[in-house]
């Protein structure tokens, strides 16, 4: 452990949610979290009443609950109560379209208005929300609007245009599409006007009153490793985006949080949408993408206290040698965290300097729905780490035996599969008619999240690499994560993806693709020199016996480095599916 672990002298823990961890494990029960929320009559549960409506008998009614900040840097804000009526309209809508009961409704747009309304506006009428990344071209678009059975589409005439008309043949149950920015002359036929219609809906609904284990949310895992999957989760989860936003992002009621995530992606979601309103918070959207000056920009003059980002950015912020202290007012901002992708110990330690303070790493999936693994703010961080299970997660280091059971490793610091006792309430509860692939999650008892990590003697867990980019060279099994951390604590690198190539006689060996910082050109004299760097920290067993510069890596739309891209390339092998996938500089 290169690192030391970073105390939290200094930074203010008063009124944290999570005081004390160890007491709160101890003393929580999902039962009991769940009394924090209102509830509907007769033991329903909407998620959408959670995040709004029942604050509107509160002081928080016209409290700012979103704004959302255009490209153009133009301010749209909303209100609890108003986002409370505009998201009403559109469940009148649905209902009067005819939309039933668990029913898709699916949005290709980019992070606006129509977005967060179509969201909750969906899940007040009871119908299931899908959101896809407005990027994605028309066979993603065919592919999950397809499986899972849109029935509504929200877009814009130019996106319907490029994306959907392509496709709409292969969609005979896509019934209704409504067009945001209005009905131009390329509008298809039977297109409705977005705000038109919304404007004549009522913006009073009696909210859908959902059983806990309907299904609320639809979510396309982000294929890293294969075909996207559609993640189903229920109303129920709100529980669990509520606790966690409290637990893991220390969200309070006066906090302004940012969440950077697009809701195409879990993330975006769980945590830029039903969080952070569940708890009260005042929720700040940019709908532009990364840009460092921006971001930096936007969490100065939005007085940011809670941000929630991912290491993609944070690693940019790295590369790019910027010193956010100096030129900007970040006095607001009191805590960090990040998820998506492991998070290095350098960009911790970077962050200390950078911004005073830590990014606390957090862990899940599109399957968990909420974060399940996370550093605390009244915890010290051990860089690198992901941190400890939440309160209500049983987490543990389990192997597959071969006549297919599962054996808990109880050895601290010993690498196998991260696997978690179901129970939490936003579990995924299906893979959309794939009961078989669900059914394969799980072994006795436990679901298995295909992650590789390790706990050490002090309950940290620490991830290694998903099971399928794990590299097996000459009887060592060797994380992608360890390799890439140990080459970006090289002064020249910004980012590293490793990879195993093939080798006769090691079975694997680890192949590494970098992209320099600012400023730096590659040479082999560079090579060299970060090669003996990656052999003194890592042993010549585990260091890179390759390495090749590159301008990029290639990344999904969430910001995850494809390394299974990266390796089908290298050897020549088909390519798979590339529908998550969003930067490419080979
Ligand atoms: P997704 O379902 O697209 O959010 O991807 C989930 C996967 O991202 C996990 O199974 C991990 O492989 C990876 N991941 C998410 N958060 C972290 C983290 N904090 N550290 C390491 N890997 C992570």
């Amino acid at each position: 452990m290169p690192f030391a672990t970073i105390a939290k002298t200094g930074i203010a823990t008063d009124g944290a949610r999570l005081p004390d961890y160890a007491r709160a494990r101890r003393s929580f029960s999902w039962a009991n979290a769940r009394t924090q929320l209102a509830g509907l009559p007769g033991g329903a549960l909407n998620i959408a009443h959670e995040a709004l409506d029942r604050h509107l008998t509160t002081d928080l009614a016209d409290k700012l609950a979103l704004r959302i900040i255009g490209r153009d840097d133009a301010v749209q804000d909303f209100t609890y109560r108003r986002l409370a009526q505009e998201s009403s309209r559109f469940a009148d809508l649905l209902v009067r379209l005819g939309v039933r009961r668990g029913e898709r409704v699916f949005t290709l747009l980019g992070r606006q208005a129509p977005l967060y309304v179509t969201a909750l506006g969906t899940l007040k009428a009871g119908a299931v929300f899908s959101p896809l990344f407005a990027a994605f071209g028309p066979e993603p678009v065919l592919a999950r609007v397809g499986k899972g059975d849109g029935r509504v589409l929200v877009t814009t005439e130019a996106l319907y245009e490029r994306k959907v008309a392509p496709v709409r043949a292969q969609l005979p149950g896509l019934r209704h599409v409504l067009l945001d920015g209005g009905c131009g002359p390329r509008a298809p036929a039977g297109a409705l006007d977005f705000e038109a219609e919304l404007a004549r809906s009522a913006p009073d609904f009696a909210i859908v009153p959902t059983r806990p284990d309907d299904m609320a949310l639809l979510h396309f895992t982000s294929g890293t490793t294969g075909k996207p999957k559609g993640a189903v989760h229920v109303h129920e989860a709100v529980v669990a985006h509520h606790i966690t936003g409290q637990y893991a992002l220390d969200l309070h009621a006066d906090d302004v949080f940012w969440c950077t995530a697009d809701p195409g992606w879990v993330t975006g979601t769980s945590y830029g949408i039903i969080a952070p309103l569940t708890n009260g918070a005042t929720l700040i959207v940019d709908a532009a993408e990364f840009d460092a000056e921006r971001w930096l920009r936007i969490l100065q003059d939005q007085k940011v206290s809670v941000w929630y980002t991912a290491p993609t950015a944070i690693r940019m912020l790295m590369k790019l040698g910027v010193e956010p202290r100096r030129h900007y007012d970040l006095s607001h901002l009191r805590f960090m965290s990040s998820v998506g992708e492991p998070l290095n110990p350098e960009a911790v330690v970077w962050s200390m300097e950078a911004f005073g303070r830590p990014f606390h790493d957090n862990w899940w999936q599109t399957e968990t729905g909420g974060i399940m693994i996370a550093n605390y703010l009244t915890m010290d961080i051990r860089p690198g780490s992901m941190g400890k299970p939440l309160p209500g997660v049983e987490a543990a280091i389990v192997r597959r035996t071969a006549d297919g059971g599962i054996v808990e490793i109880a050895e601290a610091g010993a690498v196998g599969e991260l696997a978690l006792r179901p129970g939490w309430p936003s579990m995924f509860r299906a893979y959309l008619d794939e009961p078989e692939r669900y059914a394969k999650c799980f072994a006795q008892g436990w679901y298995l999240t295909g992650d590789l990590a390790s706990r050490d003697g002090d309950g940290y867990f620490w991830f290694v690499g998903r099971a399928d980019d794990v590299i097996k060279s000459a009887g060592h099994l060797i994380g992608p994560f360890e390799v890439e951390s140990a080459l970006m604590e090289h002064p020249a690198v910004a980012e590293a993806a490793a990879i195993g190539m093939p080798d006769p006689v090691a079975g694997e060996t680890v192949k590494a693709f970098i992209v320099l910082k600012a400023g730096r050109a590659p040479d082999d004299g560079l090579r060299k020199e970060i090669l003996g760097h990656a052999r003194r920290r890592l042993g010549p067993a585990v260091a890179p016996r390759e390495i090749a510069f590159r301008d990029g890596l290639p990344r999904t739309r969430s910001g995850k480095i494809m390394r299974r891209l990266l390796k089908a390339r290298e050897l020549g092998l088909p390519e798979g599916d590339l529908s998550t996938l969003e930067s490419d500089s080979r």
